[in-house]
């Protein structure tokens, strides 16, 4: 996310590189277009003759890799602002990485590789089917590689259903949607936001009028990156019917890669359900969830998934997937997780995760800060911290003068209370000076939220 970030408020030189400015001053850190930073890079050595002999370089790379694995514990427990559950034990997995596990193809048709997981995948790909209330007979899904992959299928399958239909996804949807409209060179149109960051609806209609001879798909929000805002479904499906769009001239993707797993167990949440008329649901699997390695959970209609798929000789097996080989140690995690926490454990980090969440605004708001949190979202939205030294140290998403802090099961009240420390103590020196004001976040959060002293 930092990366689209810079591009929002930055500034192309011109000797090519690209500058990002905060509160009017240059970032320390440069995106050169173009050229790729090699100053950390661990670089490979052939080995030498004699090191078998001496074994010099396996203690080089011993010691290389015990320096990153501090690391690795350090970063992971200075982490507040991407949406990953950094908490998880998988011990018992360990002995499954001496294995080349590779889920080819469809999950549903065996192909002759034989060192697969697809009785895990299946197992949980059933168990989200329940969550989503289809039926196993009318649902196809996958573990996919990330929740892009997921988007990416799931507006593939509304291009195939619909090849002159029009997509439409609200302005803070996860920038994977719009990668997929240039990839698949479908007409886009962006729709606007309210201040919290959901769909605005007034102007979907007025979009929707103008595109009626189109069928329209249109990609939902189930959590937004930015402001964890979740669209409202039931008010885009009558959108569409006021507009005289009929269930066989739209396609709905939801994309829940970040909410979708904890909406089911909020009270008072639209409920995700292919009871109604969604073409598909995708999820993250390493974000709530949590997982060693990137991955996802699409699911879509049985019926949709014939028109994109071809048979491939080489795997004796049908094609619609988007990657060929897939991770097959995923579903087994996946797997792991779902039996260990199941319904109820999921519900209990649900809800301890929106207190420690109303947690974090309530003392920001103590203390001055301008802060914002959507009701059913667990991403606490507040002022851009003035050092980027700090936004670096607790790992913060920033986008305009906005940063968030996305409380996962592993954001404890300890953690948040040590964040706010430091954060209330710089920030009375970030300010000192009168001449130097906090930003006014009005336009991103609403006047409301905003403690700038312009909006008080
Ligand atoms: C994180 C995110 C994605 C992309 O998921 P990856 O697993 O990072 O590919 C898509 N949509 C939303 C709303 C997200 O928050």
């Amino acid at each position: 996310m930092v990366g689209s970030v810079g591009f929002e408020s930055s500034a192309l030189e011109s000797n090519g590189s690209l500058k990002t400015r905060i509160n009017g001053e240059d970032d320390a850190r440069e995106i050169v277009m173009g050229r790729n930073v090699h100053t950390t890079c661990l670089s490979i050595t052939e080995p030498n003759d004699d090191d078998e002999f001496t074994g010099d370089k396996d203690a080089y790379m011993a010691s290389v890799l015990a320096r990153y694995r501090m690391n690795l514990v350090e970063r992971t427990s200075n982490h507040l602002g991407y949406p990953y559950n950094l908490e998880f034990d998988y011990g018992a997995l360990g002995q499954l990485q001496h294995f080349s596990i590779n889920n080819l193809g469809d999950p549903f048709i065996e192909s002759n590789y034989g060192v697969h997981s697809r009785q895990f995948e299946v197992g949980v790909l059933d168990w989200f089917a329940r969550l989503w209330e289809i039926e196993k007979d009318d649902y196809w899904g996958y573990i996919t590689n990330c929740g892009t992959e997921g988007n990416l299928h799931g507006i593939l399958v509304g291009r195939e259903v619909f090849p002159d239909g029009v997509l439409y996804a609200s302005r803070d949807s996860h920038y994977s949607v719009f990668k997929a409209a240039r990839m698949y060179r479908m007409e886009c149109v962006k729709v606007g936001t309210l201040v919290t960051g959901e769909i605005d609806c007034a102007d979907f209609k007025s979009q929707l009028l103008a595109n009626k001879e189109k069928p329209a798909i249109i990609n939902v929000n189930i959590g937004t990156t930015v402001k964890g805002a979740v669209d409202d479904l039931d008010l885009v499906i009558e959108t569409l019917k006021e507009c005289g769009f009929s269930e066989d001239r739209f396609y709905i993707h939801c994309d829940g890669a970040l909410f979708g797993l904890m909406m089911p167990f909020v009270k008072r949440a639209p409920k995700v359900s292919f009871k109604k008329p969604i073409g598909s649901v995708s999820v993250s699997g390493h974000k709530f969830v949590g997982c060693p390695m990137p991955c996802g959970v699409q699911l879509t209609r049985m019926k949709h998934i014939n028109v994109l798929s071809s048979n491939v000789e080489y795997l004796a097996s049908r094609d619609a997937t988007i990657m060929g080989s897939r991770n097959g140690h995923a579903p087994i995690f996946l797997w792991y997780t779902l039996n260990k926490k199941g319904y109820k454990g999921f519900q209990k980090e649900v809800q301890r995760c929106l207190r420690n969440a109303h947690y974090l605004k309530d003392r920001l708001r103590e203390a001055g800060i301008s802060s914002m949190l959507n009701e059913l979202s667990s991403t606490v939205v507040f002022e851009r911290p003035r050092d980027e030294d700090f936004v670096r140290q607790w790992q913060l998403a920033c986008e305009r003068n906005m940063a968030h802090v996305i409380v996962m099961p592993s954001v404890t009240i300890d953690k948040l209370d040590c964040f706010l420390k430091e954060l209330i103590e710089k920030r009375s020196t970030w300010y000192q000076d009168e001449n130097v004001q906090p930003p006014c976040l009005a336009a991103d959060i609403g006047k409301g939220n905003c403690t700038c002293a312009h909006c008080n």
